[in-house]
C-alpha cells in the first residue's frame, strides 16, 4: 500500500481537544496494527488568523491538496465574529471545500443502541439505524446564476437559480453508487421531477449512470418531500440516499437528529479521484467549536473519532479497521461511559474528553 498521508487541521474551540483524541487512535493504529500514517498538522480558522492574518495560508492549502485526507476539527467562535467577511474563520473551511472541489458530502445517520433513547423518535424506529445521505455540495440553487434581489415595478424580487449540469449529477451519483457497494448496495435518489425540470434531468442522469456502470446496485427514486416523510416514519428502509444541494441540506439535518446528539455526528466531503485512485477528501465532525464548553475537557470526541473511521473506510479502504473503531465506540457507550452531552447515569461523573478517548483505545486493544 502506498504511504497514507494525513493533514490534521484542529481549528478553534473544542477542535484541538477532540482532535487530540483522534491523534491517540492514529498513534495506536501505528503502534499496534502496523498502519503508519504520515501526519502533518497546520492551522485553520481563527487560530490561523491569529498567527498569520488569514484563516488558511497558501502553504496549508497546498498541504491539503497534497495529502490523501484532511481531518478538520471545527472553526469559528466569538473572538473572530466581528472580523471582515473575507477573513472570517469559516472562509478557511470554504476555501478548502472549493479548491479541493469536494462535491459529495457524506452524512451518516447511525444510531447506537445504547443511545436510542436520545432520539426524539421511538426506540424501535431508530435502534440499529445506519443510513448515509450523499448531498451534492458544489452546485444547485446555492450557486446558480442569476441570483440577487432586484426591483421589479414597485416591489423587490428575490432570485436564485436551481441549475445542474449532467456531469455534476453524474459524478455525485457515482459517489453514491460506489458507497452503496461498500454498504448495503442500495441507493435511493431524491428530487422533485414532478415540478422541476432540473429534477427530471437529475432522475434521468442517475438512471443512465446506473444502467451503464452500476446495474449491480439496487436503485430506487423518491420525491424529496415524500423522502422527508419516510425518513421520519421508517428510516431503516434506506441505505444510501443521494440528493441535490438544497434537499440534501435539509434531509441530512433531519436524518442527523434521528440519532440524538451533535457530539456523535461525523461527516466526509469527497471529490474526484486523485492519481493514486484515492478521492480528494475532507473529514470533519458536524458540530462546531462549542465555545460554551471549550477548554474544559467536556467535549465529546466521538464525532471526530467517527469522522476518522470514515477516512479509514473511504480514503484508505481499511473497512475492517473502521468497523473495529466503530465497534469500540459502541462498546464504550454500551458500558455506560458517557461525556456530559450524552447524559451520564445518575450519581456518576461524566467522562472527560480524554477519558472517553482512552476508553475507546482500551476497547480497541481488547
Ligand atoms: P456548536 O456545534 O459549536 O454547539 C452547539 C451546542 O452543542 C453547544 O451547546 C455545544 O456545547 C454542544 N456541542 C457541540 N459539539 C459538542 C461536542 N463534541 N461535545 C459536547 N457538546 C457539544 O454550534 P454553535 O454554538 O452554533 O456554534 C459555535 C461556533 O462554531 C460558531 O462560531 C459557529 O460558526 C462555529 N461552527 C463551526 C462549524 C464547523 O467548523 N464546521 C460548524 C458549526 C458551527
Amino acid at each position: 500500500m502506498s504511504a497514507m498521508k494525513l493533514l490534521i487541521l484542529p481549528g478553534d474551540g473544542i477542535g484541538p481537544e477532540v482532535m487530540a483524541e483522534v491523534r491517540k487512535v492514529i498513534d495506536w493504529l501505528g503502534a499496534n496494527k502496523g498502519l503508519a500514517f504520515e501526519v502533518e498538522e497546520d492551522l485553520v480558522g481563527g487560530a490561523s488568523y491569529d498567527a498569520h492574518g488569514t484563516p488558511l495560508t497558501d502553504e496549508a492549502m497546498a498541504k491539503a491538496q497534497a495529502v490523501d485526507a484532511v481531518l478538520l476539527g471545527a472553526v469559528g467562535g466569538p473572538k473572530w465574529e466581528k472580523l471582515d467577511f473575507s477573513v472570517k474563520p469559516e472562509r478557511g473551511l470554504l476555501r478548502l471545500r472549493k479548491e479541493m472541489d469536494l462535491y459529495a458530502n457524506l452524512r451518516p445517520a447511525q444510531c447506537f443502541d445504547a443511545l436510542a433513547d436520545f432520539s426524539s423518535l421511538k426506540k424501535e424506529v431508530v435502534s440499529g439505524l445506519d443510513i448515509m445521505i450523499v448531498r451534492e455540495l458544489t452546485s444547485g440553487v446555492y450557486f446558480g446564476e442569476p441570483r440577487g434581489i432586484v426591483e421589479e415595478g414597485n416591489e423587490r424580487v428575490g432570485i436564485n437559480t436551481h441549475r445542474y449540469t449532467e456531469s455534476e449529477i453524474a459524478r455525485v451519483a457515482r459517489s453514491a453508487f460506489e458507497l452503496a457497494r461498500k454498504r448495503g448496495n442500495r441507493v435511493c435518489s431524491m428530487e422533485k421531477h414532478n415540478v422541476m425540470e432540473a429534477g427530471i434531468l437529475w432522475h434521468d442522469v442517475v438512471e443512465e449512470v446506473h444502467k451503464a456502470e452500476y446495474s449491480d446496485v439496487e436503485l430506487s427514486h423518491m420525491l424529496a418531500d415524500a423522502g422527508a416523510m419516510q425518513l421520519v416514519r421508517w428510516p431503516k428502509q434506506f441505505d444510501v440516499i443521494v440528493t441535490d444541494n438544497l434537499f440534501g441540506d435539509i434531509l441530512s439535518d433531519c436524518a442527523a437528529m434521528l440519532t440524538g446528539s451533535l457530539g456523535m455526528l461525523p461527516s466526509a466531503s469527497l471529490g474526484a479521484p486523485m492519481e493514486n485512485g484515492r478521492p480528494k477528501a475532507l473529514y470533519e465532525p458536524v458540530h462546531g467549536t462549542a465555545p460554551d464548553i471549550a477548554g474544559q475537557g467536556k467535549a465529546n470526541p466521538i464525532a471526530c473519532i467517527l469522522s476518522f473511521a470514515m477516512a479509514l473506510r473511504y480514503s484508505f479502504d481499511l473497512g475492517a479497521e473502521a468497523d473495529a473503531l466503530e465497534k469500540a465506540v459502541e462498546a464504550v457507550l454500551a458500558k455506560g461511559i458517557r461525556t456530559a452531552d450524552l447524559g451520564a447515569a445518575e450519581g456518576s461523573t461524566p467522562a472527560s474528553t480524554s477519558e472517553m478517548g482512552d476508553a475507546i483505545i482500551a476497547e480497541l486493544a481488547g
